[in-house]
């Protein structure tokens, strides 16, 4: 790998190499949704594995294209509605993994009722374990207002 790439792989959110350099975020339907695939596979990403189209030696695309695709989704992460990011697939299968890898229950009370992952710092597109907590929805009310 070189440095470019090396550059471009600290920057992209840990965990999930499978989220990054080869999604696409298209949309809007005529519902207004995004949804985001992969690019290559043209399927929603694993999420707990590289894909194998990780080394950039087996795509055809470029540093540049990388790092533009790369950019490209997190600016539109950004710029679409929080709702709407809240349903993109990137977000279910970041939240999916957050609750396999912590288990399904609340951070304050262990409930394991209706619980679901809420931001804590709303780094779109980029977030990883620290930027969100998970909460039941009576915690949620209470903390997360
Ligand atoms: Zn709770």
């Amino acid at each position: 790998m070189n440095n470019k790439n090396k550059v471009l792989e600290d920057k992209l959110p840990k965990n999930c190499c499978t989220f990054c350099s080869h999604l696409s975020l298209e949309g809007p339907d005529e519902n207004y949704r995004y949804y985001i695939k992969c690019i290559i596979t043209n399927e929603i990403p694993r999420p707990s594995d590289c894909c194998k189209y990780f080394n950039q030696e087996h795509t055809n695309l470029t540093t540049n294209d990388l790092d533009y695709l790369y950019l490209d989704f997190l600016e539109t992460s950004l710029r679409i509605k929080y709702e709407d990011y809240r349903k993109s697939l990137y977000w279910k299968v970041f939240k999916d993994n957050i609750l396999n890898k912590y288990g399904h229950s609340c951070s304050q009370c262990n409930s394991t009722n209706n619980v679901d992952v809420y931001h804590i710092n709303k780094k779109l597109g980029r977030e990883s374990d620290e930027d969100v907590i998970i909460l039941c929805s009576e915690c949620s009310s209470k903390y997360y207002k």
